[in-house]
């Protein structure tokens, strides 16, 4: 049909457009042209796809819209909250859909080829054992964040990562024997099936805290099992684009290591999650703790010269950044400096915060950085903790033993008033208690994190 050098100009147009694409996403004014320019590249490596010839258009288009429909519906209905889990399965369908094709492709090219290049036999085994860890690993992930079927907590046993490295072992055994002797497709299989297990093994192990962390890696691995499958058909565009994911799934698992200061291996092993001897919630609050109204958060507020706002998960439950927005140009209508104060995993994702403030049309010159806001925190008049817990958690400076340990955290506590609005004293993500609540200059606004800010307002505009 049309010639290979036409379909590899195609594939490398769309290969420019996915790497002009995640330039695109590393910043929220850009994010938007960048997803639209990354899904331009797939249409046109799909279509060039398409133009190749010796292909099943019927199969490719039913393919297309099945996938584009359940995307679609995916989208619209799963809850901002429970995007991780989402990104999950994501990864998991990547891993699967090449352990799948890269299987598909040896049964084919051994009953026309009965010596396979060595390159392709080694991209087989790869997309089969990055593939299976994938697909099985992203699965318990999203049962995890979702609390169905796996338990929360980490699955410890003794002997564990004897198990692990045998399964890894037997994987790599069978892979090295297929290499050997292509025809003996079964060992395709059975390599896929140790794999799988050792994917389910890899994760249980994990807690539900580090998900988001594993999760990440499990994008990088779905990227490396695709950029395999890439090897396995000759396709340069599957290659480059796997070999993307996998790079930029690694970055962000390194960031989210150092945001919450721990190593990959102490993610992937330490058990992170685990029930820790930490101080009881009584003790810590018992008597000490100062609630507040919105009345007179109001009068602070119209006293106050610079407020910083420190958005959480809660924040993301509550739905409440278009309310926030209300406050924020309300107090800037009234001379006062408001700024956000952005942890870089605060919520459950990386960059969650930022996307609802931008969502909000909150500017972006006003979402200032941990790293850049805590020198200056001791400056700020009042700041208010939305939905954060964690991630001001004064313990992740002063607690070796505490989950949290090292964490880097956004200093509140060393603003002069800190308002804290949440519904109750309930633990965070870690689930230990926090001490800035009952600290001297805190004031807890127990409310539902829109309809507080929402009282806050009123409260302010009847002054
Ligand atoms: P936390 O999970 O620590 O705390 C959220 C708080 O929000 C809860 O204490 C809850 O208290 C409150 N909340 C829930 N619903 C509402 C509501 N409707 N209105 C008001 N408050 C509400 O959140 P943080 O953002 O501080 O920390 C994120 C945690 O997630 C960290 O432990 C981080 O390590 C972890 N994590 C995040 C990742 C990321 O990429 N962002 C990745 C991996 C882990 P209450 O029930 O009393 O209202």
């Amino acid at each position: 049909m049309v010639s290979d050098t036409f379909i590899n100009l195609a594939y490398l147009v769309a290969a420019s457009l996915f790497v002009v694409g995640l330039k695109g996403l590393a910043h929220p004014r850009t994010a938007v042209r960048g997803n639209l320019i990354g899904a331009l590249g797939m249409l046109i490596a799909i279509v060039a796809t398409l133009l190749k010839g010796n292909l099943s258009f019927e199969l490719i288009i039913s393919g297309f819209i099945v996938g584009a429909l359940v995307g679609a519906i995916l989208a619209i209905k799963i809850e901002m909250t429970a995007m991780p889990q989402l990104v999950a399965l994501y990864n998991g369908f990547g891993g699967i859909a090449s352990l799948l094709v890269a299987g598909a492709e040896l049964l084919k090219e051994v009953g026309v080829n009965p010596d396979p290049s060595t390159q392709m036999m080694v991209a087989t085994v790869a997309s089969g054992i990055i593939g299976a860890v994938t697909f099985w690993g992203s699965l318990v992930a999203f049962a995890k964040l979702q609390g169905v079927v796996v338990p929360d907590q980490p699955v410890r046993y003794p002997g564990e990562q004897i198990v692990k490295i045998v399964l890894l072992g037997l994987s790599i055994g069978l892979g090295v024997l297929l290499v050997q002797n292509p025809s003996a497709t079964e060992y395709y299989w059975y390599l896929s099936i140790f794999a799988s297990v050792l994917g389910v093994l890899l994760v249980i192990a994990i807690g539900g805290a580090d998900m988001p962390v594993v999760i990440a890696l499990l994008n990088s691995y779905s990227g490396l099992a695709a950029a395999a499958t890439g090897f396995v058909l000759n396709n340069n565009v599957l290659i480059i684009s796997g070999s993307l994911v996998g790079a930029s799934g690694i970055i962000l698992t390194n960031i989210m290591c150092k945001a919450m200061n721990r190593s990959l291996a102490n993610v992937l092993f330490g058990g992170f999650g685990a029930i820790q001897e930490t101080a009881k919630a009584d003790d810590v609050y018992g008597g000490k703790v100062k609630s507040t109204s919105a009345e007179e958060i109001a009068m602070l507020l119209e006293t106050a010269r610079r407020v910083v706002i420190v958005p959480g998960y809660g924040m993301a439950v509550a739905q409440a950044q278009h309310a926030v927005r209300d406050l924020f140009n309300l107090l800037e209508s009234k001379g006062v400096t408001v700024e956000f104060a952005i942890h870089p995993v605060a919520g459950r994702m990386p960059g969650h915060m930022n996307v609802l403030l931008a969502e909000a049309d909150i500017p972006y010159d006003k979402l200032i950085e941990m790293d850049d806001i805590n020198p200056t925190m001791e400056q700020v008049d009042v700041a208010i903790v939305l939905g954060a817990n964690d991630v001001v958690n004064p313990v992740a400076r002063t607690d070796p033993n505490s989950p949290i340990a090292g964490m880097p955290i956004i200093d509140v506590d060393k603003a002069k008033t800190v308002i804290v609005i949440k519904r109750s004293l309930s633990p965070g993500f870690a689930g230990i208690p926090n001490p800035l609540f009952a600290a001297d200059n805190t004031l807890m606004f127990f409310n539902d994190g829109k309809k507080a800010v929402q009282e806050i307002i009123s409260a302010i505009k009847e002054a």
